[in-house]
């Protein structure tokens, strides 16, 4: 089996039959499914935890640990709110300084240059899940090798494809603007930039070498690694499991406990349901730090046109029958 019909036909055909099973193939899979889905996310995670008590008073500080988190939710919210909300999606408009300010926060979170960036994901919400998505854990079909080694492509494999994304087709408005064109060239340098920091800060605190070389370990390389881990968990993760309250055309599903490390991006159903809402965690208990974030800019007037989804927008795109597996 390599693909299904829900998987051609969609939203077009929203039965309860030909909705499209947010678990991973049949019940009699399941639990090997589970277990490889589970060890897949959690060993790397593990085994940094580890790392931490063992490296604690010798290669490990709190002056490291804060600077990770610090420059992790930065540059997240540089990835959520900028790259993705805005830049992506249109979510809300920006005043010059803090289109400028999220270009430069995003590009800290190394993650290729911010036009390749928004040119990859305008594709992916075009083909989501189908033929032309550039890294959609279905790519391989949907038994449990398949699965695995579409997880492995939409997390990690997708980025060394040769085929690239055409900017000038999906991120016009973005070359358009010689101030982020600039920004988006200069990526190498904002790399270095983001990288640079914390062991500049560790070693000038502590006034030592060890000092920055720790700092430089903990908030430049497990920081970006952890970062860019996260950010990858949402296109193969988020659209393999999760809870699928609202209609969308393809696997995209609510994880709950990637919330808070996403800055509220795992909520990706809904995000696919209606992908230029400035909110993605709409529902009660949701956490969504980035839509957090775009409120206190809007309250102080450096974002308007904020696009807030309405109660009655939310409940057009529920899903009738309620098909939420998880
Ligand atoms: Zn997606
Ligand atoms: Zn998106």
């Amino acid at each position: 089996m390599t693909t299904s019909p829900d998987l051609i036909e969609g939203a077009s055909a929203p039965s309860e039959t030909s909705v499209p099973s947010a678990t991973l193939g049949g019940e009699s899979k399941r639990s090997i499914e589970q277990l490889a889905l589970l060890l897949f996310i959690t060993v790397p995670f593990v085994a940094l935890l580890a790392a931490v008590p063992l490296a604690w008073g010798w290669g490990v500080s709190w002056l490291d640990l804060g600077l990770m988190v610090f420059m992790y939710f930065l540059a997240c919210h540089g990835i959520t709110i900028g790259f993705h909300r805005y830049f992506t999606h249109g979510s809300f408009k920006a005043k010059r300084p803090l289109r400028i300010v999220l270009a430069v926060m995003g590009s800290m979170a190394v993650e290729g240059p911010l036009v390749r960036w928004v040119a990859d994901h305008r594709k992916h919400h075009k083909f989501s899940d189908h033929e032309g998505d550039p890294h959609s854990p279905w790519r391989f079909g949907e038994t449990v090798p398949a699965l695995m080694k579409g997880l492995w492509w939409a997390h990690i494999g997708w980025l060394f494809d040769e085929e690239q994304t055409d900017q000038q087709k999906y991120a016009p408005d973005l070359i358009k603007d010689p101030a982020i064109r600039r920004i988006s060239r200069d990526f190498i340098w904002w790399t270095i930039f983001s990288l640079a920091v914390p062991p500049l800060v560790g070693g000038l605190v502590t006034m030592s070498w060890w000092g920055a070389f720790t700092a430089f370990f903990w908030g430049s390389l497990v920081r970006v690694a952890l970062l860019h881990h996260v950010t990858w968990s949402i296109n193969s993760i988020c659209h393999a499991v999760g809870k699928r309250p609202f209609k969308s055309r393809d696997r995209s599903g609510n994880v709950w406990w990637l919330a808070v490390l996403s800055c509220g991006e795992s909520w990706h159903n809904l995000h696919h349901a209606d992908p230029t809402s400035a909110r993605h965690g709409v529902l009660r208990g949701q956490v969504d730090s980035s839509a957090r974030l775009i409120r206190w800019f809007e309250q102080l007037g450096w974002a308007t046109d904020v696009r807030w989804p309405s109660a009655a927008r939310i409940d057009a795109r529920r899903r009738e029958n309620g098909s939420n597996a998880a």
